[in-house]
């Protein structure tokens, strides 16, 4: 067969923010580089990212600064974080806004010119700079323009725009390359085909940077676009890599419920952040029922404290509304159980009552234009509808914090398709801020990965004849089953099985599920052809999510305990032992997913010292308690 081959150092698979930042690097540091991204150039999941990009720069509350934002990330994620990453996260965060406004972003300001930054859950002050409710989009703007900007380097050195960083876009990656059997072997390409024609391709490369972003479309109701089939776990897992953290799911409280059309798609937290409030059907503001024991002390109990806070930060405790989104769903959930739901199985989120319609439609342009055209909804005169949404996956590769590495030499990640940083739960605005500053770190790691290496890996030509094999094999089956059906039960099985609450009974009925369904799979055709067929590229997409849902029911059976993004309605409270241990998702040579436990490496002495005793005792253990009070004496 015709396979269309190209040679690289690094290939970035990915073209949201963490791709775009770790191609640059990679590419600063003379590295030839490609950019595969399966959608178009720009339409990554990151353009849609609305509220902004957390960083403590301390513009609007100069108390901010990085110790603080790490104590909000680590308790956002109920302490099971990547104490490493969340460190290096805090610190780096403020440079790689600054960089990207030094690349040509434009920030909303300050009255006084600098940065604005806006209020989100979980952040104890304004943290999140943005640009209205796009910021997503300006991110990604910028990013493909210093790309841009490097080419026309290039174009002035080499003579052609094309010689150290080319993009590859609508082109799907199905697996990576390795120069031999077992998890030892090197990284030695990647392998995939060009959507719209159909084409096979390969990358030599000896490095290859995972930034495929998440997983949403194994669930029916999520946030997430048609890409997030998670190609990136599944081909690191498939590779040999590990997963962690799989059964912390994030489903972000605020979705569109109604029409069912547009079910799932996200309603920004800074409609909160701005001064939105929840009621349920009997008008009450319900988020103060719900302030759990841990953050009771953060929280304010009555609408008037919560109201005064919008002004006076100082003197008084933050609206409930705002607490992490795992509280806040859970909350919601519960009242729409209890039957106080609006009309179409939500609550009323409403911030047509707490500010002047010009304000809001300068503020949340996004969502007026959204609610107006989706739900025929004018958010400036009457409350929006909204729901609990799969939105964002905690778990992901494990790596290395300080450049990316996976357990597998040559492979790297960074961005939602990592793991660690976010532990059981992640802060709004978190995630756009990690996107910059672990894709920076990967693509420096990859770089440097391959100024280390003595001869470049080479693919055994056995190794393509699968890779090869396995990519078409939808194309041959005729008569197989409808990829379509397939996917849809998937969906409705973690929605239904492994959603927002759980119990042991449900997840082991979706792995009996998820196991037939694999069985499905494998006998799914895809008739019509090479040229841009969907059905075949759902076929290869299914392999994928199957994958990656099993491993989030296996662990999400094994971890019982509630934290987070994994609450278990058979047991609901967070256990300090279970805090101390990781889930490693792994593949066995015959395909088979694996889960071991792992410890949770104890915290760096000057960082768990930025703690004190009191909030420290409702998250760990006796013994750990006891270390912290040596330390501290
Ligand atoms: P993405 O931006 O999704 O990019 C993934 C890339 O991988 C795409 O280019 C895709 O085509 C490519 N890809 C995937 N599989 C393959 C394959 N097999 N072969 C080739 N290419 C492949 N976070 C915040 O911090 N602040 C916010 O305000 C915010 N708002 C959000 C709003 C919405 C509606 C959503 C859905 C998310 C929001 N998030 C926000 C989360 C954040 O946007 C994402 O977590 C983040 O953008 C993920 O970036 P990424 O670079 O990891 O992946």
């Amino acid at each position: 067969m015709d396979i269309e081959r190209h040679e690289y150092d690094v290939v970035v698979i990915g073209a949201g923010g963490a791709g775009l930042r770790a191609a640059i690097e990679a590419r600063q540091q003379g590295k030839r580089t490609a950019i595969v991204c399966k959608s178009l150039f720009g339409k990554a999941h990151t353009v849609m990212a609305e509220g902004g990009a957390a960083a403590a720069m301390g513009n609007v509350n100069p108390a901010d600064n990085w110790m603080v934002h790490f104590r909000d990330t680590m308790r956002g994620g109920k302490f099971l974080n990547n104490w490493r990453m969340a460190e290096l996260h805090a610190k780096e965060a403020p440079d790689r806004v600054w960089e990207l406004e030094a690349w040509g972003a434009l920030f909303d300001r300050t009255k006084d010119g600098k940065i604005s930054q806006r209020n989100f859950g979980g952040h104890e002050y304004p943290r999140l700079a943005h640009v209205g409710d796009r910021t997503g989009l300006e991110l990604i703007r910028t990013l493909q323009q210093r790309v841009v900007a490097l080419q026309q380097e290039d174009e002035k050195l080499h003579g052609d725009p094309e010689a150290y960083i080319k993009v590859f876009a609508e082109c799907t990656i199905t697996q990576l390359l390795k120069d031999g059997p077992g998890p030892e072997a090197a990284i030695s390409g990647a392998f995939g085909y060009w959507r719209e024609t159909g084409r096979l391709i390969c990358f030599d490369a000896p490095a290859v940077v995972l930034a495929t972003g998440g997983i949403g479309k194994s669930y029916v109701v999520t946030s997430n676009s048609w890409e997030y089939t998670g190609d990136g776990h599944a081909l690191a897992l498939l590779a040999g890599a590990k997963l962690i953290n799989m059964e912390f799911i994030q489903f972000h409280p605020t979705g569109m419920v109604w029409p069912p059309s547009v079910r799932g798609i996200l309603v920004t937290e800074s409609v909160r952040g701005d001064g939105g409030v929840l009621r349920n059907s009997e008008g009450k503001r319900f988020m103060f029922d719900y302030i759990p024991e841990v953050f009771k002390d953060k929280y304010a109990t009555t609408e008037a404290e919560a109201d005064r806070w919008y002004d006076d930060q100082a003197g008084n405790r933050r609206p409930p509304e705002l607490l992490p989104r795992d509280e806040v769903a859970r909350a919601i959930n519960s009242e729409v159980k209890a039957g106080r739901n609006s009309p179409h199985g939500g609550v009323f989120l409403d911030v047509s009552s707490r500010l002047p319609a010009t304000e809001i439609v300068k503020r949340l342009p996004s969502m007026h234009h959204q609610f107006k055209e989706l739900a025929d909804v004018d958010i400036t005169a009457e409350p929006m509808e909204v729901g609990p949404t799969c939105h964002y996956i905690m778990g992901g590769v494990e790596v290395d914090a300080d450049t990316g590495a996976s357990s597998v030499p040559g492979l790297f990640a960074a961005g939602e398709v990592s793991g660690g940083m976010h532990g059981s739960n992640r802060l709004g605005g978190n995630s756009l801020s990690d996107l910059l500053v672990f894709g920076r770190r990967a693509g420096a790691g990859a770089a440097g990965y391959v100024d280390g290496l003595a001869a470049r890996p080479v693919t055994p030509a056995e190794t393509m004849k699968t890779a090869e094999l396995e990519a078409v094999a939808p194309l041959s089956r005729t008569g197989g089953e409808n990829p379509y059906e397939v996917h849809s039960e998937l969906q409705r099985t973690m929605n239904e099985l492994v959603g927002i609450i759980r119990k042991a009974e449900e997840v082991k009925e979706a792995l009996e599920v998820v196991e037939k369904l694999k069985e499905r799979a494998a006998n799914t055709g895809a008739p019509g052809g090479r040229i841009y067929n969907p059905g075949w590229h759902l076929a290869i997409d299914l392999r994928n999510m199957l994958l990656v849902s099993e491993c989030v029911a296996r662990a999400a059976l094994i971890r019982e305990e509630s934290r987070g993004g994994h609450t278990r309605d058979d047991f609901p409270g967070m256990s300090a032992e279970w805090r101390r241990k990781l889930l490693r998702c792994a593949v066995t040579s015959d395909g088979q997913v694996t889960v071991e436990e792992a410890e949770q490496p104890s915290m760096r002495d000057d960082l768990i010292k930025l703690f004190d005793r009191a909030e420290l005792s409702k998250y760990v253990t006796a013994e750990e308690l006891a270390d912290y009070d040596a330390l501290v004496k």
